[in-house]
């Protein structure tokens, strides 16, 4: 065992979340709401979803009792005080959220606020069905925190629902998630556990999104990379983030900047920085990715997989930069290296203007 995870001891917290994974699980949804849930259900979804949600309600008349198909990317107020509305009308005492990040944080809202139980059917690889973390946004202003009751009960990982996912967006959510994988092998609170799913979430999520962009119907691609991010999500709901994942936050609240193709412009230089004083995450990196300097090959592959190449393609203000710099420095967190003003000058100006990552010293 490596030593260096707390010095040979650790803690792993439970996850009661059930996982069902493979092509086809779909059809099992009918058995998981009979033996997991409360009935009658509302189906949550937003407009990608609303095909499948009403085939759903449809194949399940018994359980279902209506769709709501607005959910929306960082949980508007507005949304889930409809969503709420909408549940009591009906008398639905759970929910079943089927799309990506924006239904799932939908259906955690409804178990923080309204006590309404979920499963979740994650259809990109944003991995928010594995965590504890919710976020609801009022007017500018997104605030989360975490709580064990928005974990769904169940989740159905079902590949064949990913096919339509177009292949710009499962290229930046499969980088997100090698985000939460990366920042997860150097985490304070890490494990041997969290280090074996981090390293196999980056290598699995790496080799499959090439094959995704070459043909987004192929079947075994698809299945690997969902596979990844449940690996990803699993890790970012057992583990503290770090200096990337809170420069991605600052940039997309004070910049607006889509999220997922910030995570991955940004990727290769915060690592550059941090695996620097992580040597044990870095050779995790290095042996997932087959490169010995992990950033530098992160950044190759954001090339090969033409996602856009700096913050200034994602139409950020460069006067911002400032703010995102401010805030990345107010609050202390738990970070493998110290950062400075200087350090988050280097990074943010080599994402924006897309230059590559700093070169990694070689290891002693
Ligand atoms: P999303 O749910 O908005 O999905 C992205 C886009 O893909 C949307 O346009 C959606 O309609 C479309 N889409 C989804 N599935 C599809 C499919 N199968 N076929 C075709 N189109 C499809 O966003 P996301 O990228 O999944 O997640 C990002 C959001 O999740 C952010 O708001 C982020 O803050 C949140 N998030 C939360 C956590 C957490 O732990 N709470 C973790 C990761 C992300």
């Amino acid at each position: 065992m490596n030593r260096d995870v707390g010095g040979g001891h650790f803690t792993v917290p439970a996850q009661p979340t059930q996982v069902v994974f493979g092509a086809g699980s779909l059809s099992t949804l009918g058995d998981e709401l009979a033996v997991s849930v409360l009935s009658p259900v509302l189906l949550l979804c937003s407009n990608s979803g609303r095909e499948l949600a009403h085939r759903l309600a449809t194949e399940l008349p018994d359980t279902v009792v209506g769709v709501f198909d607005e959910s929306r990317m960082h949980v508007p107020r507005p949304t889930v005080e409809a969503a709420r509305k909408t549940a009591a009308s009906l008398g639905a005492r759970a929910c079943v959220a089927v799309g990506g990040g924006s239904a799932i944080g939908l259906a955690k809202a409804l178990a923080l606020e309204a006590n309404l139980q979920y499963i979740a059917i994650p259809t990109t690889y944003s991995g928010s069905e594995m965590t504890p973390v919710w976020g609801i946004t009022e007017g500018q202003t997104k605030t989360t925190g975490r709580a064990e009751r928005v974990r769904p009960v169940s989740v159905l990982y079902d590949p064949d629902l990913t096919h339509s996912l177009p292949a710009g967006v499962s290229v930046t959510s499969g980088l997100n998630a090698i985000a939460h994988a990366a920042e997860a092998l150097y985490a304070p609170d890490r494990s041997p556990l969290t280090d074996l799913m981090a390293q196999e979430a980056v290598r699995a999520m790496a080799a499959a999104l090439p094959a995704v962009v070459a043909d987004p119907t192929a079947d075994g691609p698809r299945s690997a990379a969902l596979y990844a991010a449940w690996l990803s999500g699993t890790c970012l709901g057992l583990t503290t983030m770090s200096l990337h994942h809170k420069l991605c936050h600052a940039l997309g609240g004070s910049l607006d900047l889509p999220h997922a193709e910030t995570h991955a412009v940004l990727l290769p230089h915060t690592l550059a920085f941090n695996l620097e004083e992580a040597p044990e995450a870095r050779a995790r990196m290095g042996q997932a990715l087959g490169h010995d300097d992990p950033s530098t090959r992160l950044w190759q592959l954001n090339q090969e997989l033409e996602v856009p190449a700096s913050l200034r393609e994602l139409g950020a203000d460069p006067t911002g930069l400032a703010t995102v710099r401010e805030q990345a420095l107010s609050a202390p967190y738990a970070n493998p290296r110290r950062v400075s003003g200087d350090s988050l000058d280097r990074i943010l100006t080599a994402a924006f203007n897309g230059e590559p990552p700093e070169r990694l010293r070689p290891m002693a």
